[in-house]
């Protein structure tokens, strides 16, 4: 820990929240260098649906490097690549009737969403980009001109610009359709809009506080598209991979996108890997325009296909993640019940939203003493967020969510007895305020809240 704190950068932000060094890692736990266990309740913000090193996917790779297999290609063609796209198509997109061109960006999720607003300002000759309130698409500056968080948005240092928000779903209350204003404008050629080239959302935002959009609500967002001839992108980044039960979130809505980014699970492993899915008559890009050297990771598409082998031949797990569905959204609901919150989520993407904001930092500050980890979402880090593997067993998800009571209580407990003060308060990696003391300070001089 003490190089860590010695040598890596002021921007590290998740190790303030669970300061150990974790050394070993399997399934849904996670052990420390002194030994000490903690279940998983964060996945790795989604990349690790499938939980810590799964052995199948582990194997797969084992084998690959063994045997000598191609690691590093460009774009270029390998055995690896070539079976990946084979068996997507066949255990993916063909049972789904999706007809897709894979795009491999760079290997990260931004990279997925800024080759997908490239793409569609291309296709349509516009620059605007409409985007919603509270939205996450990554830190790199296309991403992060769509993206909502002021912290993040202010790390930028240029102006962010080429995009209009709307209010995403509920924004404005249950009462409102944030649709009409949006609809009404599009309409009239003196609103000032101008003309989208393409819309990005998430159908449930999951750093921006586990926002569900309504089914109904997303159908007329692709109406709209559709009618206007603006580009439809969905990004799947953390909630597609299984997270709501089936492959993609969108699927049991019935959309259809012209692009989707994938990135988090897609590997199956934790190995990096991106991927912009493109309706053909849309993959207008010229070879080479959009570039990197480390497009198509062979050992990610290695671990990738052995985890749709291993998981998506079937409906399987996703029976398995809609039966565990209803166990957590029960306990998350009774705690929200007895501590002023709202249970919030769709399938295995959970959280709880506490009238006091603090509780939900405060909580998983208590639940990482008691051996679990847990993060924190939303504007205000107010949103206690449960986000296991899809894997997990029933027995550790009932012992976790035992800790998870526990550590609501522990922090109600000390916040009305007043110990926590609200300065002093963790806010979770996404509101940047540290529990660890001296960095408060730091925080405090450079103005973050
Ligand atoms: C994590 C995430 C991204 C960015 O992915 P990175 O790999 O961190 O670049 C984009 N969109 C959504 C919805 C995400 O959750």
């Amino acid at each position: 820990m003490q190089s860590i704190e010695k040598h890596e950068s002021n921007v590290r932000s998740y190790v303030r929240n669970f300061p150990t060094v974790f050394s070993r890692a399997e399934g849904s736990h996670l052990y420390d260098a002194a030994g000490r266990e903690y279940i998983d309740f964060f996945a790795g913000a989604g990349a690790l649906n499938y939980g810590h090193n799964n052995p199948h996917m582990k194997r797969a790779l084992i084998e690959y490097i063994e045997s000598g297999g191609v690691t590093h290609s460009l774009d270029m063609a390998t055995e690896a690549k070539a079976r990946f796209l084979e068996t997507f198509d066949e255990l993916i997109l063909a049972p789904r009737n999706m007809n897709y061109k894979v795009m491999f960006p760079g290997p990260t999720g931004t990279n997925a969403v800024e080759a997908a607003l490239k793409l569609a300002r291309k296709i349509t000759g516009r620059m605007n980009v409409v985007s919603f309130t509270n939205a996450f698409h990554g830190m790199t500056l296309g991403s992060l001109t769509v993206t909502g968080n002021e912290m993040k948005r202010n790390g930028a240092g240029v102006p962010l610009s080429m995009t209009t928000r709307l209010p995403f779903d509920g924004y404005l209350g249950d009462d409102v359709d944030t649709l009409d204003q949006f609809e009404a404008m599009l309409d009239d050629s003196s609103s000032g809009l101008d003309q989208p080239a393409a819309i990005i959302i998430e159908t449930i935002q999951a750093e921006g506080g586990i926002n569900v959009a309504g089914f109904s609500w997303l159908r007329r967002l692709e109406r709209i598209a559709r009618k206007h001839g603006i580009v439809f992108i969905v990004d799947d980044i953390q909630v597609g991979n299984g997270r709501t039960g089936p492959f993609f979130s969108f699927e049991e809505i019935g959309l259809l996108p012209d692009i989707v980014c994938l990135s988090k699970s897609l590997s199956g492993y934790g190995t990096p890997f991106a991927a912009t899915l493109i309706q053909p008559h849309l993959d207008v890009w010229d070879p080479g325009e959009h570039n990197g050297t480390f497009r198509g990771n062979n050992h990610a598409f290695v671990t990738s296909r052995a985890a749709l082998e291993t998981y998506w031949r079937d409906d399987t797990l996703t029976n398995d993640v809609k039966r565990k569905t209803s166990y957590v959204a029960e306990r998350l609901a009774a705690l929200a019940e007895k501590y002023d919150g709202e249970a919030r989520g769709r399938g295995f993407i959970r959280g709880i939203a506490f009238e006091n904001p603090h509780l939900a930092g405060a909580a998983s500050a208590e639940g990482f003493k008691r051996g679990i980890i847990m993060e924190t979402s939303g504007a205000k880090g107010e949103v206690l967020k449960f986000l296991a593997p899809l894997t997990i067993d029933d027995t550790t998800l009932e012992q976790g969510l035992d800790i998870v009571a526990r550590s609501v209580e522990a922090a109600a407990t000390s916040s009305v007895e007043g110990k926590l003060e609200a300065d002093e308060l963790p806010t979770g990696a996404n509101g940047v305020a540290s529990r660890l003391n001296g960095d408060s300070q730091l925080y405090a001089r450079y103005g973050a809240e």
